[in-house]
Order: structure tokens, then C-alpha cells, then sequence
């Protein structure tokens, strides 16, 4: 992967994100399970509208994408059309000497941890093992008995929930090929080497898509879809010379993958451009092994023109976690303010992934003020979330919301209770206008909407 030309921010994230409820270990008063992490009031916020938007966009926009909430378990048979019972592997290296583990296809990420300059095997204690497989899957079984007839898997991606309820959803929409089914679940990988915060865990969300079509329109969708994903991650706001394109060579292709492209993004540091998103032109290859596993018919019958055929499936798979760190990586700045001593800490968030929408201030706790602030917040809150901040000098309560991402701070003077008229701070610009309280609900609307 090129090396980043962004700096590293990953560590104040982290403390950032403990410090003011966005995400926490799992667990942490035991120790923490291993990579694993839980969203706090103002990440769960942020990871529903990142959600909300790929929904939105995905399915409720669309006259030509179903939604579907398939189960985590499923039948055992489907792992093994899937491929997954045989060859989800990934290739394992143990180093002896710092009983370090690394995963060997991704050797040229990793860092010694003896001597992080190098790479393992690079420095002269490392010894390495030759690679082993190791199967990502989680098992458990299904009823009282621990046996392995009853072995049941954490699905290690949503797709196949979407792949073996093809028909259902078509037949009960009544759509036509082409057309989609989308879902958000969890996913869960017995992941080698998690880590980098929330970028690889063992517990995650997809966010996912197939797209059926008629075998030969293939690539002219992959190509439609591609073009959609770009456009959609822009929208979130990711800066456009940190996002890249990555292909998949002949080499990386699985064998059934007519053409396959990942989205990168450049977390910065030594992480630098990593996949955020995989475009993948999947060709017949689900719905026949599942045809031929389940022995029933996947095919689609097209009436005008009356013939038969098991789609080709162009897929769109991105994480919902994976993606809420490239938003707060993207957005996270420290910068001076002019005319002020102290520097601030912003979150520059899309206003639409914002967690909250407007800081409310009232200027003293006397005249009516609180009492208008919190009136005025009522309102608002009817239309999205806002935070009333009564404590701290007014620059303190500004920088509070700055680094949690809040695009807009009002604030209630003592002008306030005599017009009726409040001030609005744009967390960007940092300018101020003088607004009637009456009209902040329909102006802030018109700027949040994305
Ligand atoms: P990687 O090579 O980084 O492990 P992958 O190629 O296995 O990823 P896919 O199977 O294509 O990933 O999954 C699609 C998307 O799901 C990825 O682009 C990523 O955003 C997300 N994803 C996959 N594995 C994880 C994980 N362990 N933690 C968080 N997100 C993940």
C-alpha cells in the first residue's frame, strides 16, 4: 500500500473517542475482550446516520433495491456452498522468538513488535513459522447438545442471508432482474491480527448489496455501481486525494470474480491506504452453488421473453464500522483560533452523520435565560438531537461541541428574552448570524440535510 502523506491520529482518537462517549472497549473493568469495542451514546448517534445515510441512498431512493434483515445463524450447509466451511482461511506465521502472530499475506503492513522499524522477519531474532490456515469462522452449536451435528457459524458476512432468500424477496416484490436486495447486520471474523481501533475487529457491520442482473449486462453494472459507491463515500464528506481506487489482479481474484475493486482510504500514519469497500463482479457463482447445495431451483424467469437463467450478482460490501473511522479520521483537526490563545480540537463530521446537531447556550443561569434555551432546544429536538450546555465560559461550551463534530452552537443572550432573537455559531466558518428563535428550526434543517 502507498505510504500516507496524512499524520497519524489514531492514538488521540481513541482517547477522544473514550473521553467523550463515542466508542469504548468491550468489557474494559475485565481487562477488554480483544478487539471488540462498544458504541457510547454519541458513537451509536454516528454510526445510525452513517447507516441511515447508505440506507437512504441504497434502498429508499431506489425503485430497483429491496431491504432484507436476514438471521445471524443459518442452516450449516450454507457455509459449505459458500465456500467458507473449506476455504475461509487466512494464512498464519508465528514469529518463536516474540511469539508475535501476523498474518502472512499482509506481512508488509505489519511491525515487528521488537523492533517496529522492520517488518516481521526482517530483524534478525524474528523466526518465523512456514504459514498455516486458519479458519475465521466462529462456532456454536445449536441446541443442548455439544456435538458437531448441532455446529451452527456466526455468519462471517451478510451476503449469503441475501443469496438464499433471492427468490423470496423477488417473488414477494415482484421485481425484475436487474434489481437488488440490501441488508445491515453484524458479521463476526475470528480475525488473526485485529487492532487499529475499530478498522479490523472480530464483531462488525456490513453493510451489503447484490445486485442481480442478466448474465452479459454484468459489466456495464459494475461499472454503474462503482461510479455510485465513489460518489456516495464523497458525500459522506471523505476528501477526494484521500480516497484511491484499488483493482484486483488476476492473482487476487477468486477464481469465480469476473472483476473486482476495492475502495481504499488513507487512514494516515502507518496505516495509510486501506479497503473501506469491495465492488465485486460475482458472476453466477452464489446462487449456483446454492442451487446445487440446497438442490433447489435459483433461477429467474424472464416472461417476455421467455427464457431462464441464474443471474450473474454484482456486490457492494462496505463496513459500517470501518467507515465511521475513516469519517472521524477525515474530520479530525487541531487548529488555532484567531484572536485566542488556546487551539481547538474539531470534529469537522458531515452535518448529516453529526451525532448532535446543535449546542444550545444559554449566556447566564438568570433573566429567563435557561428557561428559553431549554424551551428552544424542546422544539428543535422534535427534528434531530441537540445538547443544552449551561456550564463553562461560552468559548469552553464552543469547544465541547467542536470536538464532538456539532456544525451549529446558539446561543441565548440577554437580547434573547427582550426580541426573541438568538445568535448561531457555524462550527467551520465561525460565523455568527443574529436569527429570530422562530425561524432556527427551518434554518438549521436547510443546512443539515445532506
Ligand atoms: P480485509 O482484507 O481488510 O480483512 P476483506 O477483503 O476480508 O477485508 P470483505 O470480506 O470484502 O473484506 O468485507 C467487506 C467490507 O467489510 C470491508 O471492506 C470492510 O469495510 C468490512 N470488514 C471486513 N472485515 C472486517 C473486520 N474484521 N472489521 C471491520 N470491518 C471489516
Amino acid at each position: 500500500m502507498p505510504a500516507s502523506t496524512h499524520p497519524e491520529v489514531m492514538d488521540k482518537l481513541v482517547s477522544l473517542c473514550k473521553r467523550r462517549g463515542f466508542i469504548f472497549q468491550s468489557s474494559e473493568i475485565y481487562g477488554g475482550a480483544g478487539s471488540v469495542w462498544d458504541y457510547g451514546p454519541l458513537g451509536v448517534e454516528l454510526k445510525k446516520n452513517l447507516k441511515d445515510a447508505w440506507w437512504n441512498a441504497m434502498v429508499r431512493l431506489r425503485d430497483d433495491v429491496e431491504g432484507l434483515d436476514a438471521a445471524i445463524l443459518m442452516h450449516p450447509r450454507t457455509w459449505e456452498a459458500s465456500g467458507h466451511v473449506a476455504g475461509f482461511t487466512d494464512p498464519l506465521v508465528d514469529c518463536k522468538a516474540c511469539k508475535g502472530r501476523f498474518r502472512a499475506d499482509k506481512l508488509e503492513d505489519a511491525r515487528c513488535p521488537q523492533k517496529p522499524s522492520k517488518r516481521p522477519g526482517e530483524h534478525e531474532a524474528c523466526q518465523l513459522t512456514e504459514p498455516r490456515l486458519f479458519n475465521l469462522m466462529f462456532k456454536t452449536f445449536m441446541g443442548p447438545v455439544e456435538e458437531s451435528a448441532a455446529t451452527v457459524y456466526l455468519r462471517p458476512e451478510t451476503a449469503q442471508g441475501i443469496f438464499v432468500n433471492f427468490l423470496n424477496v423477488q417473488q414477494s416484490s415482484r421485481q425484475k432482474v436487474p434489481f437488488g436486495i440490501a441488508q445491515i447486520g453484524k458479521a463476526f471474523r475470528n480475525e488473526i491480527t485485529p487492532g487499529n481501533f475499530i478498522f479490523r475487529t472480530r464483531e462488525f457491520e456490513q453493510m451489503e448489496m447484490q445486485f442481480f442482473v442478466e448474465p452479459g449486462t454484468d459489466m456495464e453494472w459494475f461499472e454503474r455501481w462503482r461510479a455510485d459507491r465513489w460518489a456516495w463515500h464523497r458525500s459522506l464528506g471523505l476528501a477526494e486525494d484521500r480516497l484511491r481506487w484499488h483493482r484486483h489482479e488476476a492473482n487476487e481474484l477468486a477464481h469465480y470474480a469476473r472483476a473486482a475493486f476495492d475502495i481504499t482510504y488513507d487512514f494516515g500514519g502507518s496505516l495509510g491506504f486501506q479497503e473501506i469497500e469491495g465492488i465485486h463482479n460475482r458472476s453466477d457463482f452464489d446462487l449456483t452453488q446454492h442451487q446445487q447445495y440446497s438442490g433447489k431451483k435459483l433461477e429467474y424467469f424472464d416472461a417476455p421473453n421467455n427464457k431462464r437463467y441464474v443471474p450473474y450478482v454484482i456486490e457492494t460490501s462496505v463496513g459500517a464500522d470501518r467507515t465511521t473511522l475513516a469519517v472521524l479520521v477525515n474530520g479530525y483537526r487541531e487548529e488555532a483560533v484567531p484572536g485566542e490563545d488556546e487551539g481547538r480540537t474539531v470534529l469537522g463530521l458531515h452535518p448529516t452523520l453529526a451525532p448532535v446537531k446543535a449546542g444550545v447556550f444559554p449566556l447566564t443561569k438568570k433573566d429567563g435565560q435557561p428557561e428559553f434555551a431549554h424551551r428552544l432546544a424542546a422544539e428543535l429536538r422534535k427534528a434531530f438531537p441537540v445538547d443544552v450546555d449551561e456550564t463553562g465560559s461560552i468559548g469552553k461550551r464552543y469547544r465541547r461541541q467542536d470536538e464532538i463534530g456539532t456544525p451549529f452552537c446558539i446561543t441565548v443572550d440577554g437580547q434573547s428574552t427582550g426580541d426573541d432573537t438568538v445568535t448561531i455559531r457555524d462550527r467551520d466558518t465561525l460565523q455568527q448570524v443574529r436569527i429570530g428563535a422562530g425561524q432556527v428550526k427551518e434554518w438549521l434543517l436547510e443546512r443539515l440535510v445532506g
